[in-house]
């Protein structure tokens, strides 16, 4: 019996298992394998639509579904923390100490935010890459009357890279609506030297923050924040006062994968771009937010990712080559991306193809929207 242990039950480790599983009662003989998931949370979270939270049209409720609700019933679920991964005798150890034995491994943990790495962020600053903070940040719109409002990135790699640009654009888009534009002043700062990492995104999204009178700060990477001056430092040695503060917290890989050595302290997983294996662990696969490869942190980038890991332990687990075009990954993503005013533009690319966005309009807004209602029927159990 080959045994699939896949940790984390998000995006990636959900539609994987899944996809293995639908393998299983085909090419695999029902006996041959076992699938299992192992959550800590045995809930299925959809973050996006934490963004939407803060912008006062999502409700947490609403974005959390029983993770035994979305696998395949050939799929086990264990609901419990990894706590010690052992690759030389294969087996993964859980709190509380079960032990679960495998022969294929699949990392699917995601990342974690930190925002206690910077001084002072947990009282200042809000964010919204979690409910209970978006909610906070939500309160804190509601309450805001005018003034300074700053944006900014405290640590790359993050999840959803558009994510802060789409929340200025809402946010001007807000202002605007409830007559508080003339009174306040909008800063966005992007810790490298244009708006966003990829240029040609930067060239569709640097004449809106233009447009939209939102000031671009480059090469500002939030080091410091003095509460008693409500200023921001930056790693370059700018300073900018706020009144309002949203910061993206710094992001890192699951613990559990740099105390098995299998991760540097990062925790993103050195990772095969093609073959999406762990550098040096065969049999041990990553996908999602857990690698390092150079691609958005992004449930997308999970979803085009997953059908790839299962054909190669498939093929792993009847001895035969990777086959089809899911053998390789070819490093495609597509991401929604809102603009505000209703519209929204579309992020397609691969590791060889940059995405060319068309101009933004209603359709790609409501497609995110649309997207967002379907999910639940559509990715998770690898229905597109
Ligand atoms: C505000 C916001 C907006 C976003 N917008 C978009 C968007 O528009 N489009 C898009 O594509 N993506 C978006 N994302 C990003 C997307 O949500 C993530 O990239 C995606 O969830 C990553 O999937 P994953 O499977 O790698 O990790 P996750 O979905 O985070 O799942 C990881 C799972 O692993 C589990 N886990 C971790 N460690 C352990 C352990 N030791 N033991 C057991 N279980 C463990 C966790 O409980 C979790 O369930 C957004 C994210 C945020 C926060």
């Amino acid at each position: 019996m080959e045994r699939i242990v896949v940790l984390g039950g998000g995006v990636g480790g959900t539609l994987v298992a899944n996809l293995v599983a639908r393998k299983l009662k085909g090419e695999i003989r029902r006996g041959d394998a076992s699938v299992t998931v192992v959550d800590e949370r045995g809930e299925h979270i959809y973050q996006p639509g934490y963004m939407y939270i803060a912008m006062g049209n999502e409700r947490p409720e609403r974005l959390k579904r029983p993770e035994r609700s979305l696998l395949d019933r050939e799929v086990e679920l264990v609901i419990g923390r990894a706590v010690e991964i052992d690759v030389a005798t294969r087996r993964v150890v859980l709190e509380g100490g079960r032990e679960l034995g495998y022969e294929q491994l699949i990392l699917a943990t995601g990342s974690r935010i930190l925002p206690e790495e910077i001084k002072h962020f947990d009282t200042e600053a809000h964010h919204f890459y979690g409910p209970e903070a978006a909610q906070r940040l939500r309160r804190a719109l509601d309450a805001f009357e005018g003034g300074r409002i700053v944006i900014g990135i405290a640590g790359m790699p993050y999840k959803c890279p558009p994510a802060p640009l789409e929340v200025a654009f809402l946010m001007e888009h807000e202002l605007r609506q409830r007559g508080l534009r003339e009174r306040s002043e909008l800063h966005y700062c992007s810790p490298i030297g244009r708006a966003f990492t990829i240029e040609s995104v930067s060239e569709m999204a640097t004449p809106i923050l233009a447009e939209k009178k939102i000031e671009l700060h480059t090469f500002f990477n939030v080091e410091t924040i003095d509460p008693d001056r409500k200023v921001i430092g930056s790693l370059e040695g700018e300073e900018l006062p706020y009144d309002l503060l949203v910061l993206v917290p710094p992001h890192r890989g699951a613990q559990v994968v740099i105390d098995a050595g299998l991760a540097p302290p990062s925790g993103w997983l050195p990772t095969d771009p093609h073959t999406l294996e762990v550098k040096g662990h065969p049999g041990i696969h990553a996908l999602g937010d857990a690698t390092d490869l150079p691609l958005s942190k992004a449930g997308s980038t999970a979803h085009f990712e997953a059908p790839v890991v299962a054909e190669r332990v498939a093929a792993a687990i009847k001895g035969r080559a990777p086959q089809g075009k899911h053998a390789e990954y070819d490093g495609k993503v597509m991401c929604f991306f809102e603009v505000g005013d209703g519209k929204g533009t579309l992020l397609q690319f691969d590791y060889d193809h940059p995405p060319q966005p068309p101009k933004p309009n209603r359709l790609w807004h409501l497609g995110k929207i649309v997207f967002n209602k379907t999910y639940w029927h559509t990715v998770p159990k690898g229905r597109v």
